[in-house]
């Protein structure tokens, strides 16, 4: 029997601080080192140092075991890829990487060219961490950069400055990573198109073999989600134009309503500045605040254009909606997810697709609860907090919105088997897809009035008749999926 080939995720669920766009799971350090001196399992305790965060890997470990005994075959797989993320992988000390990775090494073989990738937070990239990961095969490393601008870092509530992206970036290209990745985030408060300029520029200097870059969105429990929320709930006693008057004279609205006393005051001003007027009053006219976008969607696509179109501009493919990538440089790891290929996540939140059988396939997401999670695992259960096992139409329409994400897309012949002609045909002729007829053909391209402006490399190598999304379509990807899905 064929050897699977397999992806690993180990979510590292710490962070110093939670960032105020982050629907990520993860806990403050301090909250973390409590939960886990006290709960660990028992057999892993006494190899916990009491304020160290390494003794995660027992739990994490005991995870594998638990796997490999429900789902059976997974221990021999090939590990095509291992990726720490997180929260922030780069807290965690060089001893508990080198015991994952001695474990995977025993109970799995990586294939060659397997790629070992660790987040890394700017503030935590030193020299010596670098070297320690470098020596036990960490091949790649990606840092979250996010910007490179002090007051937009600072309103999203990171704890780096951009000076510190360089720093980390010069110690693991010192060390010798000839892989490394940043990732930037484009809408955040604060941000215009001259800062945005300027952090690209930053990247350009640095010269990355690959960008992740995020088009910002808000979501439920972040920071951002609940103050949009309140600026929802709240009714102004005046007219609109009374609210945007304060807002322009740079007054808290709890200068008209005293009951909102003081929900303004993080970072000491008022949170609406970071609205332009017209749009907040219409949004809150319309009452479409709690929209999961920010409010001015044209200026995220302004954006996302003006980020394509530079990366491109500069060597990079533009191989998936987010992500840019020199030369044989895309993500491996997630690739694998794009391309359904199988995977296991361990830890608090992370996931697992597995493929069981060619017709009985699952995913499933563990518990996002750190204490939950130790508590499972010591009692030796699957920490497991929702499964599905996915319908034959599931499998049809993940193929559909996992293949448009890439730039390789879907091939002609297999969209029409799947999927309605009429609805393809229609968002071919809007502008939302394209058809890609051969490799790096370029004429199929000039329906997309977006990316006909863009230099020869920007067009992605596409595979025979393939249908692909226009970067006109990227910007709405997920309302294009719900057209298209069964
Ligand atoms: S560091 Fe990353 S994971 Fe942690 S809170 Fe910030 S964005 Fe979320």
């Amino acid at each position: 029997m064929k050897t699977k080939n397999i992806a690993i995720y180990i979510h590292i669920p710490f962070c110093i601080s939670k960032c105020n766009y982050c629907g990520f799971y993860s806990l403050p350090v301090e909250n973390a080192c409590s939960v886990l001196s006290g709960n660990l399992p028992s057999r892993q305790k006494r190899d916990i140092p009491k304020d160290n965060l390494s003794g995660y890997a027992g739990a994490v470990i005991r995870e594998f075991d638990i796997l490999n005994e429900r789902y059976g075959g997974i221990f021999g797989s090939n590990a095509i890829s291992l990726y720490f993320g997180g929260g922030t992988p780069s807290l965690m000390a060089a001893d508990f990487f080198e015991r994952i990775i001695g474990y995977i090494n025993k109970n799995f073989s990586f294939s060659s060219g397997a790629e070992i990738t660790v987040e890394v937070n700017p503030e935590s990239g030193d020299y010596a961490k670098f070297r320690a990961l470098k020596d036990m095969g960490v091949n790649r490393i990606s840092i979250g950069a996010q910007s490179f601008n002090d007051e937009v870092l600072k309103f999203a509530g990171r704890v780096h400055a951009g000076r510190d992206i360089s720093k980390c970036y010069e110690n693991a290209r010192k060390v010798g990573f000839d892989n490394i990745s940043l990732d930037i985030i484009m809408g955040l408060p604060k941000q215009s198109l001259d800062i945005l300029d300027s952090d690209l520029t930053a990247v350009k200097g640095l010269d990355p073999e690959h960008i992740s870059a995020y088009m910002l969105s808000i979501e439920k429990g972040t920071v951002f989600y609940d103050q949009l929320k309140k600026l929802a709930e709240f009714k102004p006693p005046e007219k609109i134009s009374d609210v945007n008057r304060n807002i322009n004279e740079n007054k808290c609205i709890e200068c008209i309503d005293g009951d909102y006393s003081n929900f303004y005051k993080r970072n000491s001003r008022c949170l609406s500045n970071i609205y332009n007027s017209n749009s907040f009053d219409e949004n809150l006219r319309n009452g479409n605040l709690l929209d999961d976008k920010f409010d001015d969607d044209d200026k995220i696509a302004e954006y996302f254009i003006r980020c394509a179109e530079f990366l491109t501009g500069n060597d990079y493919d533009h191989y998936e909606i987010s992500n840019f990538a020199k030369k044989k440089r895309q993500s491996r790891h997630n690739l694998t997810y794009w391309q359904r290929g199988e995977y296991i996540g361990l830890g608090p939140s992370a996931s697992s697709f597995l493929r069981l059988s060619p017709d009985a396939e699952i995913r499933k997401t563990n518990v996002a609860d750190l204490e939950l999670y130790l508590g499972r695992i010591s009692n030796y259960e699957e920490p497991v907090g929702y499964i599905e096992t996915l319908t034959k139409k599931d499998m049809i329409n993940e193929e559909i919105f996992l293949s448009l994400r890439t730039a390789l897309g879907i091939k002609k012949k297999r969209l029409a088997e799947i999927t309605r002609q009429d609805v393809v045909k229609d968002l071919i002729k809007h502008g939302f897809l394209s058809l890609s007829d051969s490799k790096n053909d370029s004429s199929n391209l000039e329906t997309d009035p977006l990316r006909r402006k863009r230099k020869k490399n920007y067009i992605p190598i596409c595979q025979e008749k393939s249908v692909i999304l226009t970067l006109k379509g990227m910007m709405v990807s997920n309302e294009i999926f719900v057209k298209l899905l069964k």
